[in-house]
């Protein structure tokens, strides 16, 4: 058994390759001792770490992990992962959305950082946590995906209210920018809120990724990162708008565990 680990700040993932397959884990950061013991038990033949609770991880380890760098990790995996799903592709943008967001440029067997940005899946927790009350990951992205953001969200067309706007009409002109013309409706749902929130971040994420892209003269964003899982919203919104601004955004199955995988490739 092989196994490698990506030690984020919210998330420990894990890969787990026994007989030619993989197999994958995923713990709260906060759970590093639960996240050893189950390694420990599987007394790996090899052992890989990366992510920045590495050192933190590996106090808690049996073994001596070798330890890799994080985007380099990212990559290999995000590599491996194109090819398993057919993909062709060997030039594009990698975009990972943990905690926060780093964008990088892959180009045959070199990658580069692009850059990045704070907004990013810690940010979507803790602006749930500050409007709604609520912690729960799984409970945020549920009720995130029944809000609409029309009454928070300021669109460029709600500007140019009935002449041709320059550009698409239907692009955010202000995120939360539309919440003063609302007060007096009422408080907005939780719904509400947290779908705002998880326009934020998307399209965030989605217009930085793009516009790293002159810095390579690429057209494709593979997007990874915890933040994408079962939160079919912030995909949808990390699509529109990457396509709206001209990139084509692809998803991979088990992107999370990118940097997981890639130290065990
Ligand atoms: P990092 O490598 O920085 O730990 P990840 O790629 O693991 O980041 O992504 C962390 C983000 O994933 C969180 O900020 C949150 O938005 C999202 N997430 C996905 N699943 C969970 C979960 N079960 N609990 C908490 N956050 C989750
Ligand atoms: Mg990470």
């Amino acid at each position: 058994v092989k196994i490698g680990i990506d030690a984020g700040g919210t998330r420990i993932k894990v890969a787990i390759a026994a007989k030619g397959s993989f197999q994958f884990m995923a713990f709260p950061s906060s759970e590093l001792e639960q996240a050893a013991a189950i390694v420990n038990d599987l007394n790996p033949s090899q052992l890989c770490i990366t992510g920045g609770r590495a050192d933190a991880l590996q106090a808690h380890l049996a073994q001596r992990a070798s330890e890799m760098v994080e985007f380099e990790a990212t990559v290999r995996g995000v590599r491996h992962l194109l090819a398993e799903e057919g993909r062709s592709e060997t030039d594009y943008v990698v975009t990972n959305v943990g905690t926060g967001t780093s964008i990088h440029h892959v180009e045959g067997n070199r990658q580069r950082r692009l850059g990045g940005t704070g907004i990013g899946g810690g940010t979507l927790l803790g602006l749930a946590r500050l409007l709604t009350g609520l912690s729960d990951y799984h409970e945020i992205i549920r009720l995130a995906a029944l809000g609409k953001r029309d009454r928070l969200d300021l669109k460029v067309h709600h500007i140019y209210e009935g002449k041709e706007p320059p550009i698409p009409g239907d692009l955010t002109a202000s995120n939360f920018g539309n919440v003063l013309s609302h007060l007096g409706e009422g408080k907005f749902s939780r719904e509400e809120l947290l779908a705002a929130v998880v326009g934020l971040v998307g399209e965030t994420v989605a217009t930085t990724s793009v516009l790293a892209i002159p810095a390579c003269s690429v057209s494709t964003v593979v997007f990874v990162g915890s933040s994408f899982v079962q939160n079919e919203s912030l995909k949808e919104v990390v699509a529109a708008y990457t396509k709206l601004r001209g990139a084509t955004p692809i998803f991979i199955t088990n992107g999370e565990y990118s940097g997981a995988l890639g130290t065990i490739l």
